[in-house]
């Protein structure tokens, strides 16, 4: 068996306890014919940060059943390209980008709302105290279904990535939201065990 086939079967295994989360293979690392062969290991989510990377990717996949997440940072003028290729978007963070979604999507989007729970200035999303307003001023947008909430632990540092993760799932129940997607490949067994529902898995697919 291949590295990546093994790698596969043992990211699966790890999550056998968790029979209702759903493993994203963050694919930004990857090639289409590596993706193919986790596709046929068992994995059917695939997540990418690129919107020509998606377009490209999809274009070599096309395999049954198989579900695109865009995960990254989208820009608002590369919307119109990748919105309609997708099922899941895990970085909603702005207004503009909502009403990019709304003029360009044809049927409603699963969105996540990313949310800002890092302590530096620079990371994206929004941040906890603006949380309320933002879900309100979304209700307007019927293309947008926000389905839950997304955040990023911190490298290095698991003390506050639990933090990060107990604050996320206490928000998602605050806002009565349905899912958290949190969890990399350094912490999503701790996400899982703290109610992650989408793990983003990327580098331990090639470890
Ligand atoms: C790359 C990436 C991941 C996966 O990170 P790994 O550490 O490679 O598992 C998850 N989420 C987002 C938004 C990413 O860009």
């Amino acid at each position: 068996m291949s590295n990546l086939r093994e790698n596969t079967k043992a990211i699966l295994d790890s999550v056998k306890d968790y029979p209702t989360a759903t493993v994203i293979c963050a694919s930004k690392y990857l090639t289409a014919p590596m993706m193919d062969e986790i596709y046929h290991a068992g994995i059917r989510h695939f997540g990418e940060n690129h919107a020509q990377a998606l377009l490209d990717k999809q274009n070599k996949l096309t395999l049954p059943d198989i579900c695109w997440h865009f995960i990254g940072h989208l820009q608002t003028n590369k919307v119109k390209q990748i919105i309609n290729q997708i099922e899941y978007l895990h970085s909603l963070d702005r207004i503009k980008l909502a009403e990019a979604i709304q003029t360009y999507r044809i049927l409603p989007l699963n969105c996540f709302i990313e949310v800002n729970l890092g302590e530096e200035d620079t990371k994206t999303g929004i941040h906890p105290s603006d949380l309320t307003n933002f879900i309100q001023a979304l209700k307007k947008y019927d293309k947008i279904n926000v389905v839950g909430l997304m955040a990023m632990g911190i490298l290095d540092d698991k003390s506050k990535t639990q933090t990060i993760f107990k604050t996320l799932v206490s928000l998602k129940e605050t806002h009565q939201l349905k899912y958290v997607s949190m969890g990399m490949t350094d912490d999503y067994l701790m996400a899982l065990s703290l109610g992650s529902d989408f793990v983003r898995v990327g580098r331990k697919f090639i470890l």
